[in-house]
């Protein structure tokens, strides 16, 4: 076997100028093309069989090792946030309202620099590594995208793995785990229609921002009322909007939240109690209602295979001290690999950077950071469990 870390080690310095490269240069779902490029490109400098456009601005390269063998699939997530960065750093970014807040600029120079480990290793692995560079992670749906454009066709991956940089746990800390790891992700959009009028005259109409008050006390009492204290479900509304002036009785108001829920039942159960909460709410008023949930905009929950769990930990195992591989309780956060996942077996970690002096901005704020010393160690990682894979039974 390869030392990995060593060889990820020596590739240091250009993980840290591609990173900071993107970092500087973020891109939105779907519109990673300056960055699509530049991967492009470095796989193609690494002789590999690349094929760009996939779902949209998402490039996928492929690495043949030494003989048959199964195919893994590792995935990389390209896309940055709508947020005005407030580092300060030197490589800050450049783009005024975008900016990498969730370490995916990482998350891409990890995969150019597992490009490089592999292909220099190829004649020590059988089968072949399917390198996805995923557009629009950010709940834009860039993996469906790419499932819809073939990238787990030809060849088809028989496992799949990805890893998250996580600043908010210690460097080095890898998290590996059976089961469940996120939840799955639903947006719902809810309009309460009532009568609008003169502030004045309230006999005469039918209030819709009363009737919306009332539907977002009711509605938070499903968690705690309708949820067995042992499942985790969260129901949280984002935007509330109604209403134009201050003498006159609002029309109609506008909600908008997201449903976070491991289990298929309970997500279930939330929407059909949100269905008679806001029937009854808006009866007792005399208004009407619309609930969408956002069929387009889901995201599944990421549940780990078992099996191709204990391969990740076993091979991470040559990479950090066994006290550093930690499983966690399940994270209330949604991420996309899910979709990858309930197609094909596989692991998705999350591996610790946070900063030196500690992270002075969770993932998505706009003071967020990552510890550079994380991009060899992921690449190593990354590296090794598609080996470990691969070599399995040989
Ligand atoms: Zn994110
Ligand atoms: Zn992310």
């Amino acid at each position: 076997m390869p030392d990995y870390l060593i060889l990820a080690n020596q590739l240091t310095p250009k993980l840290i100028a591609w990173r900071r490269d993107f970092h500087q240069h973020p891109e939105l779902g779907f519109q990673e093309f300056r960055t699509a490029a530049i991967v492009a490109e470095h796989l193609q400098s690494l002789g590999l069989e690349v094929t760009t456009g996939v779902g949209e601005t998402g490039v996928v390269g492929i690495i043949e090792g030494n003989g048959p063998g199964p195919v893994v699939l590792l995935r990389f997530d390209m896309d940055a946030l709508p947020v005005t960065e407030a580092t300060g750093l030197p490589w800050a970014s450049q783009q005024p309202g975008l900016m990498h807040a969730c370490g995916h600029d990482g998350h891409t120079a990890i995969g150019m620099g597992v490009a490089e480990l592999l292909t220099q290793t190829r004649d020590q692995w059988p089968g072949a590594v399917k390198l996805l560079f995923q557009p629009a992670e950010e709940g834009l749906g860039g993996a469906r995208a790419t499932i819809r454009d073939g990238v787990l066709d030809n060849p088809a991956p028989d496992a799949a793995f990805a890893l998250h940089l996580w600043n908010q746990f210690p460097l080095g800390k890898l998290v590996v785990q059976p089961g469940p790891l996120m939840a799955a992700a639903d947006r719902f959009d809810i309009a309460i229609t009532g009568r609008g009028g003169h502030g004045a005259v309230p006999e005469d109409t039918i209030d819709a921002v009363l009737a919306a008050s009332e539907a977002v006390n009711m509605l938070h009492h499903i968690v705690s009322r309708n949820v067995s204290p042992h499942d985790a479900a969260v129901l949280s509304i984002g935007s509330l909007h109604a209403g134009d002036a201050f003498n006159v009785i609002a029309e109609e108001a506008r909600m908008e939240g997201t449903l976070r829920t491991f289990d298929p039942a309970v997500r279930a159960l939330l929407i059909r109690r949100m269905e008679e909460m806001l029937d009854g709410v808006t009866r007792a008023h005399g208004a009407s209602y619309t609930l969408e949930i956002r069929e387009d905009e889901y995201t599944p929950a990421v549940i780990n295979d078992p099996e191709m769990a204990a391969i990740a930990r076993e091979a991470a195992l040559a990479i950090l001290p066994e006290t550093q591989i930690v499983q966690i309780r399940p994270i209330m956060v949604a991420e996309d690999m899910s979709e990858i996942l309930n197609r094909v077996p596989g692991c998705y970690v999350l591996l610790g950077a946070e900063p030196e002096g500690g992270a002075r901005g969770p993932h998505h704020n706009p003071r967020f950071d990552i510890h550079e010393d994380a991009l060899p160690l992921a690449a190593a990682v990354m590296s090794q469990i598609a080996v470990a894979y691969l070599r399995r039974g040989t």
